[in-house]
């Protein structure tokens, strides 16, 4: 962290109008005067500063001292070195283009957790065994607005199985975890997991590395999601429906294997090319270099030739710990990432794709050119 105790003011203008800025609303939990805001109406995902304390741009509490939401930042400066060192002792090297870690392949034992899953319900069945044996009192996770029909993606908590398994699958628009950090709180929860993109699970690092006070202490387990990008809501309506003719209320599940796949309710199945969601991509995604969620504790992802299997990077002693419990209790069966070389090839050519995003003219970390791994 530089001596200049850097504040709102030039959070905003390095990151928040700079194109940096994710989405990822760590700064809008960290604040500790409640006068920054978050808007997620019209696909913005932006924090704002409420007018009635220094207006758009500046922050009196920032003016005496107040540096919580620069501590808090995964995008602020030197964060990609900053966080790597804290969490592995040791920056990556040129050629860990998806981070450090070790890959393998996982799925859920129990086939109840299997079938409400997204890949191998590895995720869900990981939050399970920590909840159920007192590692974590609760996860950051996305659940659907409403029934679900609408496909609004919002941040939730979940305590116990049930409330894991409501959550399984993934949403392709975005869902700022983060956000339900104060109701995990509230409820009393004092080790909290938080699952989500990279963009997301940096977070609890620099909060970590940077002190950014009991935050920092209770986010104390991160589960990664593979990610290239979220879409913008729109992608509905104007793609899906107005192209395809599939309605957003009867679509079951999504996936994206290089086409995005959709099941609807009458048990069709639809295929749309990637290249026309493009235009859809969410804003906070343009810049972001990192597809592999580099600074979790695990990351999964569903690429690879096992369609029921997650692709698992197991990153810290704490995530080493945990496949090892999980693993002991037979919640979870595993092999290893050599039966999927093309999974790991691939791992390896999004993330030197997602890499070269990070603009120019930012601090270089997350450009460095790899050497070409298989
Ligand atoms: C937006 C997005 C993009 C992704 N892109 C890729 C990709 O390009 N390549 C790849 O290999 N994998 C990608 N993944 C990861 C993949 O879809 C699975 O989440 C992962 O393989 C874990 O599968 P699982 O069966 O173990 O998880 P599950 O047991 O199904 O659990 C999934 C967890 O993800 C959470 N979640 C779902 N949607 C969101 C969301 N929008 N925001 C935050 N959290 C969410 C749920 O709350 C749940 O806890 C992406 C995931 C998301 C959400
Ligand atoms: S990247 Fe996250 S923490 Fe940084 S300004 Fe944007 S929302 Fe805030
Ligand atoms: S590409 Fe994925 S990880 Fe990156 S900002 Fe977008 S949602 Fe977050």
């Amino acid at each position: 962290m530089a001596l200049d105790k850097p504040h709102w003011k030039e959070l905003f203008s390095e990151v928040v109008t700079s194109g940096l800025c994710t989405g990822c609303a760590a700064c809008v939990v960290a604040c500790p005067h409640d006068v920054l805001d978050y808007e997620s109406e019209g696909g913005v995902y932006k924090p704002w500063h409420l007018d009635i304390d220094g207006g758009r741009e500046g922050c009196t509490h920032g003016d005496k001292g107040c540096t919580m939401c620069t501590r808090a930042c995964p995008r602020f400066r030197n964060w990609e070195s900053e966080i790597d060192t804290h969490r592995f002792a040791r920056e990556r090297t040129d050629d860990e283009v998806w981070g450090i870690g070790d890959v393998l392949l996982a799925r859920a034992s129990d086939p109840e957790v299997l079938a409400g899953s997204q890949d191998g319900g590895f995720v869900s069945a990981l939050l399970i065994h920590a909840l159920e044996n007192n590692v974590i009192d609760a996860a950051l996770v996305s659940t659907l607005e409403g029934d679900g029909s609408d496909w609004v993606a919002q941040p939730g908590v979940a305590r116990t199985r049930e409330q894991v398994l409501a959550s399984a699958g993934s949403r392709y628009t975005y869902s700022a975890n983060l956000l339900a950090y104060p109701e995990a709180v509230e409820g009393g929860a004092e080790r909290i997991a938080l699952v989500g993109m990279g963009c997301m699970v940096s977070a609890p690092g620099a909060m970590q590395v940077r002190k950014a006070g009991k935050i920092a202490r209770r986010l104390s387990l991160t589960i990664g999601l593979l990610c290239s990008k979220t879409f913008d809501d729109a992608i509905f309506e104007d793609l899906f429906e107005a192209k395809y003719q599939i309605r957003r209320a009867d679509i079951v599940k999504m996936n994206i294997k290089g086409i995005f796949q959709i099941w609807t309710r009458d048990g069709a199945f639809h295929e749309v090319p990637l290249k026309e969601a493009h235009a859809y991509t969410r804003e906070g995604c343009v810049h972001c270099p990192d597809f592999a969620a580099e600074h979790a504790d695990i990351s999964t992802g569903g690429i690879g030739a096992f369609g029921d299997w997650t692709l698992v990077i197991v990153r810290t002693d704490q995530g080493r710990a945990l496949m090892e419990s999980l693993r002991e209790s037979g919640a979870i069966e595993t092999r290893p990432g050599d039966d999927d070389p093309g999974a790991v090839a691939l791992l390896h050519k999004l993330a030197q794709v997602s890499r070269k995003r990070w603009p120019a003219e930012a601090v270089p970390g997350p450009r460095r050119l790899p050497l070409v791994r298989g």
